[in-house]
């Protein structure tokens, strides 16, 4: 079975992120559950922890298929020591929200080199701060988004992923979330040559790391280290992809999360893409 829905909104408050979830025919959701603007954000109350548990069941959604994403001020392989330690407890707090939220994982880009450090000396501080987050944590997943290779992003080769991966030290822990746009503009030719592309990912990474996927078409070509998401079909992916992806097992029972920029067509969307199925 094929669990789909969005990054929702949570303003006013986490415990809204279910509630816009339903609204769009979701069974499945992604959200911030903090400001992904700023460095620090007041603790989660017990009253909108309970609402937002609450909203989840009334909901329907089941805590395997709610996917949260951090702050995009985090930077796990920031080459400067001031600036890492902040992205470290910023790290740890969020962690520490899904906890506290009863969620099972949390979904981050990597990080970047800044053309200070080497891309290996990057993944070795990225993999570090994970260990450090998970020593800290409980029942949590760090769960690694591929990119596109944007500036001097790293993760944008399954390689790199999986260099991360060999240094975690509790491997249940660790996770990987393939967003489809990033692929493609990674130089992953996920239309022209999908097989080849996801034999590639479960050969070089494995399917029992993949816990969600980001759904997006994309404006940028094959390769062009670009991140520009699109929505469904309106992109250089195409609907024919969407239909195939739909269809592959593969991407069962897993938090299938659109990014799509057209947030009126979420609705559709999901519809359209249950029609595939
Ligand atoms: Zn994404
Ligand atoms: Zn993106």
């Amino acid at each position: 079975m094929k669990y789909i829905g969005a990054h929702v909104s949570a303003s006013g408050g986490v415990e809204n992120a279910p509630l816009n979830a339903k609204e769009i025919g979701a069974n499945a959701f992604a959200l911030f559950t903090k400001n992904q603007r700023q460095w620090v954000s007041a603790p989660l109350t017990a009253k909108s922890i309970a609402q937002f548990k609450e909203n989840c069941l009334n909901g329907g959604f089941d805590t395997s298929y709610i996917m949260p994403h951090d702050s995009y001020l985090i930077n796990l392989g920031n080459p400067d020591e001031e600036a890492i330690q902040k992205s470290r407890a910023a790290f740890i707090d969020e962690m520490q929200r899904c906890e506290q939220l009863g969620l099972k994982m949390l979904n981050f880009h990597p990080g970047s080199h800044l053309n200070k450090i080497s891309i290996e000396q990057c993944l070795d501080e990225i993999a570090a701060n994970i260990n450090l987050a998970l020593s800290k944590t409980n029942g949590v997943t760090a769960v690694i988004e591929n990119t596109a290779g944007q500036g001097s992003n790293v993760g944008n080769r399954f390689e790199e992923i999986r260099y991360i991966i060999d240094r975690i030290e509790d491997k249940s822990r660790v996770g990987v979330c393939i967003d489809t746009c990033h692929t493609y503009s990674a130089g992953y030719d996920i239309v022209g040559d999908y097989e080849g592309v996801f034999g590639e990912f479960e050969r070089v990474i494995g399917l029992e790391y993949l816990k969600g996927i980001h759904l997006n078409d994309t404006k940028k070509p094959l390769g062009s280290r670009v991140d520009r998401h699109e929505s469904l079909g309106l992109g250089l992916l195409g609907m024919d992809f969407f239909k195939r992806f739909m269809q592959d097992p593969r991407f069962d029972n897993m938090p299938i999360v659109l990014e799509t920029p057209d947030e009126s067509r979420w609705v559709d969307e999901i519809a359209l893409l249950h029609s595939f199925e």
